[in-house]
């Protein structure tokens, strides 16, 4: 038995989902002829409350397509410290819009309509125009952190009245969604655009969808065709996607309480400093000095358990489609032992 708890992106299709896949009618896309990736968007778009949605061969692509769709060079965007479009995706805001950043120092990826609002730029010639806000939920680096929909409100009021563009990284918002009780349409409504992955904890092979208005989808398509990933027979990947947005949004709340099981173990562990909250998926703690991160993750490798570093001293674990009730068990003997 492996235990892989590196990512909640190293899940297979499960067998059905394979099924769905092998079954879809496809045809060109870049002709916008295939008629499952054409569903996919379609029923992505819906479920947000959204007008369109252009799907996208990563997450990383979806984000900076969206950013593009919002920025010009020398705008800036404003996020926080931690996001996934800053600090993941190869200086890609940089690269491929040209613009500059502003950093907000958050609470685990979490910031205030008020920090916004101090970070915004003032009219003068001096300083780059602020153009747009990126929301991270769940966030990744802040241990699967959700926001609040009254948290997201705000911002978005700041955002209305200062005319400036907001954008959901939505990597992991079903997570956010099963574990606050929000609905997929409260927070649709919220954003300009938003980016969701299906091959996170949803479980599909490959893909992302943007959702926006057709006017910023229109030229999302136009970005995506230039970025290189404009697909062709790409229905069987979007089946994949149907099929986990059909079948595997409520399972999510398993792999929540199977992180919850490994916090709690790890909190007991006399090696470790701080455990994040486990809300969702993903577990991040800290070990103290006198252990070393290398020498712990060896420590499992040998034990056929997977993780990353995730920082100075720091290790995240998550739970996905492909851990279960027993790996958790033996997750937790095998930390008892390193005590
Ligand atoms: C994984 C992830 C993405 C997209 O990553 P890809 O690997 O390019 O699909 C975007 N944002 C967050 C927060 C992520 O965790």
């Amino acid at each position: 038995m492996i235990v892989d708890l590196r990512s909640d992106t190293v899940t297979k299709p499960t067998p059905n989902m394979l099924d769905a896949m092998m079954a879809a009618k496809v045809g060109d896309d870049v002709f916008e002829e295939d008629e499952t990736v054409l569903q996919l968007e379609k029923k992505a778009a819906a479920l947000f409350g959204k007008e369109s949605g252009l799907f996208c061969p990563s997450g990383t692509m979806a984000n900076q397509i969206a950013i593009k769709c919002h920025v010009q060079p020398a705008d800036e965007v404003i996020c926080d410290i931690s996001a996934h479009v800053y600090n993941y995706e190869g200086g890609g805001i940089a690269f491929h819009s040209g613009a500059s950043v502003r950093l907000i120092y958050g609470d685990r990826g979490v910031f205030t309509a008020q920090d916004v609002l101090n970070y915004i730029q003032p009219d003068n010639i001096h300083y780059p125009v602020s153009k747009l806000v990126c929301i991270e939920n769940t966030c990744n680096r802040g241990g699967g952190r959700c926001w609040e929909l009254q948290e997201m409100q705000q911002i978005k009021d700041v955002c209305d009245k200062h005319q400036l563009k907001l954008h959901l990284d939505g990597a992991r918002i079903f997570n956010a969604i099963i574990h606050k009780g929000y609905s997929a349409k409260e927070v649709g409504s919220l954003f300009d655009t938003i980016s969701i992955c299906l091959s996170k904890g949803l479980g599909a092979p490959v893909g992302s969808v943007i959702l926006g208005d057709k006017e910023t989808i229109k030229t999302a398509k136009r970005y995506r065709k230039l970025f290189g990933g404009g697909m062709r027979q790409a229905g069987y990947l979007a089946a994949a996607g149907i099929y986990a947005l059909d079948n595997h949004i409520e399972r999510l709340k398993e792999d929540h309480i199977r992180a919850k099981r490994l916090e709690e173990s790890l909190n007991k562990m006399n090696y470790v400093a701080e455990v994040f909250p486990a809300e969702t998926n993903i577990v991040v703690f800290r070990l103290k000095p006198e252990m070393n991160v290398n020498d712990f993750l060896q420590k499992l490798a040998e034990k056929n358990i997977k993780a990353v570093g995730f920082g100075p001293q720091a290790v995240r674990f998550a739970t996905h489609l492909d851990v279960n009730d027993s790996m958790i068990d033996y997750v937790t003997e095998v930390l008892k032992k390193l005590a």
